[in-house]
C-alpha cells in the first residue's frame, strides 16, 4: 500500500514551496489538486505523472468530497506515493480534516506537509507584520460567508461564525473567501463594532505575477471594486504602512465587548 501526502502548495510562487513538497512533487506519479494551486507549482510535476483536478470550476464542483476521499484511498492501492496538493496550507480551509479521517478509517498511511497559508503570503506581499507588537496581540484567521447569520444562531452548527466577543482592538483579522460584495463585508464589520477608520488591506493573487494590493479602511471597503480571486482581506491596525498614524484608531470604541477585553494594549514604541 502507498502513502498519501497532503501537501501545501503555498499561495502561488513556486519558490515558496517547502523543500519537502518540492522533492515529493519531483517524484510524483499521481497528483490530485485543487483549483487554487498555481500553474507555476503545477509545472513542477513531471510530465509522466497523472494529474487530476478535483477543484471547483466556476462555482461547480468537479468532484464531491466523498468522491475525492474514495479516489485517494483507491490510488493508494496502486501508487507508492499519492499526492494531494492544496493551495496554501492543507489544514486551513482546505477540508483536510475530512480526508485525514477517511484515510485513517481506511488505514491508509498519510503525512501532512504544511504550506505557507494565504494570510502569510498576503501579509508578506503587503509588507506588514500581522502581530506587530505596537498594534496587535492576536491573529484571527477566519472566513466570510453569507450564511454566517444562520450558523451564528445555532451554537452547534458545524461552521459557527466568528465570535466577535473575542475580537479586541489588538486583533488582526484575516478574512479568507471574502466574496464579491465588499460593501456587505464592510457593513458587517461595522455592525460588529469595528471602527470606520480601521485599516484594511485587500490582497489579490498574493505572491503571483498578477498580485494586487489595495489599502483602504473598514468604511472605505464598501466603495472598492472587487479584485480578482483568490483574494483576502486583512483588517486591523497592522493593515497599514504607517502604524504610528493609526495607533489610536478605535480608542473611542463603543462596542462594549471590545472595551471590556482590550485591557492590556501594547504600548506604542
Ligand atoms: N488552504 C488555503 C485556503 C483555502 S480557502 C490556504 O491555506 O491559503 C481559499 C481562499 O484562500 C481564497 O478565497 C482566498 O481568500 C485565499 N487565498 C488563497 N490563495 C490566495 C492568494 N494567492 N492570494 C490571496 N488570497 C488567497
Amino acid at each position: 500500500m502507498g502513502k498519501v501526502y497532503l501537501i501545501g502548495a503555498g499561495p502561488g510562487d513556486s519558490e515558496l514551496l517547502t523543500v519537502k513538497a518540492a522533492r515529493l512533487l519531483e517524484r510524483a506519479t499521481i497528483v490530485l489538486h485543487d483549483s487554487l494551486v498555481s500553474r507555476e507549482v503545477l509545472a513542477l510535476i513531471p510530465a509522466s505523472a497523472e494529474i487530476v483536478d478535483v477543484g471547483k470550476r466556476a462555482g461547480q464542483k468537479l468532484l464531491t468530497q466523498d468522491e475525492i476521499n474514495a479516489l485517494l484511498i483507491s490510488y493508494s492501492r496502486s501508487h507508492e506515493i499519492v499526492i494531494r496538493l492544496k493551495g496554501g496550507d492543507p489544514t486551513l480551509f482546505g477540508r483536510a480534516g475530512e480526508e485525514i479521517e477517511a484515510l485513517r478509517d481506511a488505514q491508509v498511511p498519510f503525512e501532512i506537509v504544511p504550506g505557507i497559508t494565504a494570510a502569510l503570503g498576503a501579509a508578506a506581499a503587503a509588507g506588514i507584520s500581522l502581530t506587530d507588537r505596537r498594534a496587535a496581540s492576536q491573529l484571527v484567521i477566519t472566513t466570510y460567508s453569507r450564511g454566517e447569520d444562520a450558523a451564528n444562531s445555532d451554537p452547534f452548527a458545524a461552521t459557527p461564525s466568528l465570535n466577535w466577543a473575542a475580537v479586541s482592538r489588538t486583533t488582526t483579522l484575516v478574512l479568507y473567501m471574502p466574496g464579491a460584495d465588499y460593501a456587505e463585508v464592510s457593513r458587517r464589520l461595522l455592525a460588529a463594532g469595528q471602527p470606520e477608520d480601521l485599516p484594511c488591506v485587500i490582497v489579490s493573487n498574493a505572491t503571483r505575477p498578477n498580485q494586487q494590493i489595495r489599502h483602504t479602511t473598514v468604511a472605505g471597503l464598501s466603495a472598492e471594486s472587487k479584485l480578482p480571486a483568490p483574494a483576502l482581506l486583512i483588517v486591523g491596525r497592522v493593515a497599514t504602512i504607517r502604524i504610528d498614524a493609526v495607533i489610536r484608531v478605535g480608542a473611542q470604541h463603543t462596542a462594549p465587548h471590545v472595551r471590556s477585553i482590550e485591557g492590556a494594549r501594547p504600548k506604542p514604541q
